[in-house]
């Protein structure tokens, strides 16, 4: 089969015909349909992250057809459509035995640790599969497992309320999903972006106001936007230094900043900033399986919708990548093998 492996930092994917990969007992093996391309890839490529060995198959959004179970799979059929939840979670670590299995100490991740989707087959673990309705096209499905997951998490776990008033910091497709998902909890939303095409699409999915970072100063806009107290949680997407420190300046007394971009190099700031104003700085990443299949049925229903702005050929992979650094992709890229 056909698959895109990272071989060395800072090159592009490699495309290279590989071997179908064998299951065990506890496996399944999955044609994929779709595969969304996620910021994290572009950080594995940059060696700001480190993947689990070389050469790896990127891809953490899986989604695609069973093909094959193994022997002590009883329950799922060839041909089901499924998204891979890609955290290989051990479940008996002690964070898994408390219902934090985003926090698993013995976790492998696909596409991460582990071979990922920008390959025609993949496998996992049977157990990582979640069955997607008929209703979510593959390319939906995919983006909803890191994506999706992650902000569903965020946004559940910093207790998102009506008495919110939310910065979005970063509009692409965590962003997207991020708006639609704390716009249910009665918050107010704002959306701040460097792209007006970005934000015009916050606009029209129902952000209260939107701010330019290019063009405007994101603290004075949003302290005006929120009669001078300034927000009470902002999602960073993100993560430079600038925006980092707007975050943290943009915050009311109390507030909360919670980091979901990945952090490519260090960040100072003043601390008696954060001390003075009892702000609270939270990292975020990964999900619970249980809220996966919330949002899935949220996707079903029509309450949220993925946005799934491009699709391209695995033999295109380095072209989607190249896209997105570019901040060329509104909403998610997706890979078709
Ligand atoms: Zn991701
Ligand atoms: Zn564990």
């Amino acid at each position: 089969m056909k698959a895109a492996r990272l071989v060395r930092f800072g090159k592009p994917l490699e495309l290279v015909e590989v071997d179908i990969p064998k299951i065990g007992n506890h496996d399944a093996l999955i044609k994929i349909k779709a595969c969304g391309v996620c910021h994290t890839d572009l950080h594995f490529q940059d060696g700001t992250m480190k993947p689990g060995y070389f050469p790896i198959t990127l891809g953490h959004e899986m989604a695609g057809q069973v093909i094959d179970v193994g022997g002590e799979v009883d329950w799922l059929k060839k041909g089901t459509k499924v998204i891979v939840d890609y955290q290989y979670v051990c479940g008996r670590c002690h964070n898994c035995r408390i219902g934090l299995e985003e926090q698993c100490t013995a976790s492998t991740m696909g596409g991460f640790d582990v071979e990922g989707g920008y390959a025609e087959y993949a496998k996992m673990p049977a157990r990582n599969l979640i069955e997607l309705p008929r209703s979510i096209s593959y390319e939906e499905g995919a983006t909803l497992t890191c994506g999706g997951g992650t902000v569903y998490h965020a946004i559940k776990s910093a207790g998102v309320n009506y008495e919110d008033t939310i910065v979005v910091y970063g509009f692409g497709g965590l962003g997207i999903l991020a708006l639609q998902v704390a716009k249910l909890t009665g918050a107010r939303i704002l959306v701040v972006d460097i792209s007006e095409e970005k934000l015009a699409l916050a606009k029209k999915l129902g952000a209260h106001g939107v701010i330019n970072g290019l063009k405007q100063d994101v603290v004075k806009e949003t302290k005006a936007m929120t009669d001078r107290k300034g927000a009470s949680k902002v999602l960073e997407f993100v993560a430079s230094q600038k925006t980092l420190e707007n975050s943290l300046r943009m915050l009311n007394t109390g507030g909360r900043l919670i980091v979901l971009g990945v952090l490519s190099k260090s960040f100072q700031t003043n601390f008696n900033h954060l001390m003075t104003n009892k702000i609270q700085v939270e990292f975020q990443g990964g999900y619970r399986r249980w809220e996966l299949e919330e949002l899935v049925q949220l996707v079903k229903a029509g309450i949220v919708k993925p946005i799934v702005s491009k699709c391209y050929q695995l033999k295109d992979v380095n072209k989607a990548l190249d896209e997105l650094r570019q901040g060329k992709i509104v909403g998610r890229a997706v890979i078709i093998p």
